[in-house]
């Protein structure tokens, strides 16, 4: 008789298994890293994940928010739809 080896209780898959894993490069041994990541990010806690200042209002050198990540995303995105919106008129004339 065949045993599986899934019957025996060390060898059970849990879903904490299945977690997306830190995409940083060990600097020790220059392997992946393969500790969780935090949720919303790619790395772990040990490789950045939450560092830096807040974000926003919540950062003490907020003064009017036209240089923060998300205005910055924003005008950046305008620029390339409008990039788009020349090369679509200068295709048609
Ligand atoms: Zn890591």
């Amino acid at each position: 008789m065949v045993k599986n080896p899934r019957d025996n209780p060390m060898n059970r898959a849990y879903a904490f298994q299945k977690a997306p894993r830190c995409s940083a490069t060990s600097k020790r041994t220059g392997k992946p890293c393969q500790a969780p990541a935090v949720r919303d990010w790619s790395v772990c806690r040990f490789h950045g994940a939450r560092g830096g200042a807040p974000k926003g209002e919540r950062n003490g050198m907020y003064r009017h928010g036209l240089y923060t990540a998300k205005a910055a995303d924003k005008r950046r995105r305008l620029r390339d739809f409008l990039v788009q919106v020349r090369e679509t008129i200068a295709g048609i004339s």
